[in-house]
């Protein structure tokens, strides 16, 4: 199995600094849970990964970088693409 969370880690582009990717709590966890595609609409299944992010130590980070990027795939920093967008539509609305 292709691990979609190292490799979406690994090709995290030179900016703003990547030394909180050394801390990331979810590189050794269950790739799927970060990315689990578009099978279901059920808000739970991000449960798991939303439950790691909680407990991380550069959960601030990760989320910056996502929101800086516009990521629109997948949970970073406890917050799942649709959260996301909501404080991007936010932040360019100020
Ligand atoms: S906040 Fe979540 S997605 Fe981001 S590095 Fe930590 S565990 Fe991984």
């Amino acid at each position: 199995m292709i691990d979609k969370r190292q490799k979406a880690l690994d090709d995290l582009p030179s900016i703003a600094g990547q030394w909180w990717r050394q801390d990331a709590a979810c590189r050794d966890h269950w790739p799927e849970a970060w990315f689990p595609g578009d099978k279901s609409n059920d808000p739970r299944r991000w449960d798991y990964a939303r439950a790691v992010c909680g407990g991380c130590t550069v959960r601030a980070q990760c989320l910056a970088f996502a929101l800086d990027t516009r990521e629109q795939h997948g949970m970073f920093g406890g917050l799942d693409p649709e959260q996301r967008r909501a404080i991007l539509r936010k932040r360019d609305a100020a």
